[in-house]
């Protein structure tokens, strides 16, 4: 048949894990081919997850700290909300990004193909030319021939199929639209993006509910930081519904109704003006004909890869959402790397020691390495070190010491294997725990290395101070 394109590298998808995986691919002098379906790169982060629902939080987190300036002696007047200019502001940040993006790819000269594409074999991609917002297919197709492949084609928001059709039962992507701000909200999933939407709109001004089906929200966290998070936020929502699932919904007049069944549902049918469901997302797999290639894909439509990053055909490989769990955007930047590296000849792995993760929510939620429960549950033994920021001067001068820092320790080696942090910024400073996991860090290597006073950094230093007193054969 015809062949349109050719290139040593073809990668389809440019999400945070294929852009990384194609300038890499071009930065070691191959010839690469980036296939998209939507007008801009940047994939689900940039347009639709990560960086809109950041920006609408740092504006949110804004409108709350500056009502907390009366206690401080200065009262500002009532916020007046104009969304347009809200959603404007947000779209502009993704521009920004997204242009970004387009003017890097071009600097590299990585050819992007704007369509749907499809295998046709192990060496040929078919692909649907798509214009306008990236919905719109126009028939035209064209034909890549490679040498070898990086799939990169992400994940999408698991639906729950008894909701019926109605503009006003959405997922994230919906939710971040920000078309108005509903009165009565329900937040189904109190994982974090759940969590961080019901952020952004209850301080917009929305009475929100939140159902979740399992015993504990963001699921991953230790429950002792999951619970400051819970306490600080205890007026923030109308009801927080654990055991507790959506059973069926309604189309009315006056909202959407739901019912609920489980532990903390309410006996009556409840009304909502706005129904988001975050309930996880499912890989897109299924979709990319990669049979047809050879490459297996699950049930689930993951598809599985080695440490480097390779799928079970040889001059294919797979990175980010689609291969699995977590699904979030620095461990799809970081695959790709490798996968371009090792397409490049390279003997590079995907090797790392910590994931980190974070719930951007007030206060955020930042963990990193092995948790607590995972030790006991994995019968390791280890040294904590604890401290609260209700000890920290910068915390109490920030007018927010709800916090705390908590460091984990192999009992034997005294390394540091976890860490977690609740607090302001926390998210920002899980980046030394993370560094001090892979390096190898132990308690007296962070306890000893000065930090800037007074800062919420020291925290991690006076956390493995604190652990200190613990390991009875340090010196
Ligand atoms: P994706 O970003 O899903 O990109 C895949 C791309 O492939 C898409 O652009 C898609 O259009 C394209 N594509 C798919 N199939 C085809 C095809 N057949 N042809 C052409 N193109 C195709 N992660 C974090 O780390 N931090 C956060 O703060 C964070 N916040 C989030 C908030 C929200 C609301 C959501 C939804 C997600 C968030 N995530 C966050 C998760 C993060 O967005 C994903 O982990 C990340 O985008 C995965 O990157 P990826 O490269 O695997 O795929």
């Amino acid at each position: 048949g015809k062949v349109d394109h050719e290139c040593e590298v073809l990668v389809l998808g440019a999400g945070p894990g294929g852009y990384s995986a194609a300038f890499r691919s071009a930065d070691l002098g191959m010839n690469t081919v980036l296939i998209e379906r939507y007008s801009t790169l940047g994939g689900v982060c940039l347009n639709v997850g990560c960086i809109p629902s950041k920006a609408l939080l740092h504006t949110t987190s804004v409108m709350d700290e500056v009502k907390t300036m009366s206690k401080h002696g200065i009262t500002f007047g009532d916020p007046k909300i104009e969304i347009d200019q809200l959603r404007g502001y947000k779209d502009s940040v993704i521009a920004k990004l997204t242009g970004g993006l387009a003017g890097m790819a071009k600097a590299r000269k990585v050819k992007t193909v704007r369509g749907l594409g499809r295998f046709l074999d192990a060496h040929h991609v078919e692909v649907e030319i798509t214009s306008g917002s990236g919905q719109d297919l126009t028939g035209h197709k064209e034909v890549v021939r490679f040498q070898k492949a990086i799939i990169a084609a992400g994940s999408q928001p698991v639906k729950l199929p008894f909701l019926p059709d109605d503009p006003r039962i959405v997922d994230s992507t919906g939710a971040l639209l920000l078309k108005s701000i509903p009165k009565r909200m329900l937040v189904i999933g109190g994982g974090i993006i759940g969590l961080e939407m019901a952020t952004v709109y209850s301080t917009l001004g929305s009475r929100i509910d939140i159902a979740e089906m399992m015993d504990g929200l963001m699921a991953g966290a230790d429950r002792d930081l999951e619970k400051v998070w819970e306490k600080f936020n205890a007026g923030r929502f109308e009801k927080i519904m654990l055991k507790t699932r959506a059973a069926k919904a309604e189309v009315k007049s006056d909202g959407i109704q739901v019912s609920f069944e489980g532990e903390n549902a309410p006996a009556e049918p409840q009304i909502y003006d706005l129904v988001l469901v975050a309930v996880g997302r499912t890989p897109n797999g299924k979709k990319i004909d990669a049979g047809k290639a050879g490459v297996q894909v699950d049930e689930r439509g993951f598809i599985a890869a080695d440490k480097q990053m390779r799928t079970n055909v040889p001059n294919i490989f797979a990175i980010g959402d689609i291969i699995g769990q977590p699904m979030l955007a620095h461990k799809a930047v970081h695959e790709g790397h490798v996968a371009a590296e090792v397409a490049a000849g390279q003997k590079s792995y995907f090797d790392a020691k910590q994931i980190p993760s974070v719930a951007y929510t007030d206060p955020e939620v930042a963990w990193a390495g092995l948790t607590e429960e995972q030790c006991k549950a994995q019968g390791i033994a280890y040294e904590k070190g604890l401290f609260p920021w209700a000890a920290s001067g910068r915390a109490i001068a920030n007018g927010r010491d709800e916090g705390f820092t908590k460091l984990l320790f192999d009992a034997t080696t005294h390394r540091i294997i976890g860490g977690g942090i609740v607090g302001t910024h926390a998210g920002d400073l899980i980046g030394e725990v993370c560094l001090a996991i892979e390096m190898g860090a132990d308690a007296v290597d962070i306890g000893k290395t000065i930090h800037p006073h007074p800062t919420l950094g020291e925290s991690v230093g006076l956390a493995a101070e604190a652990a200190h007193g613990h390991c009875t054969d340090l010196p």
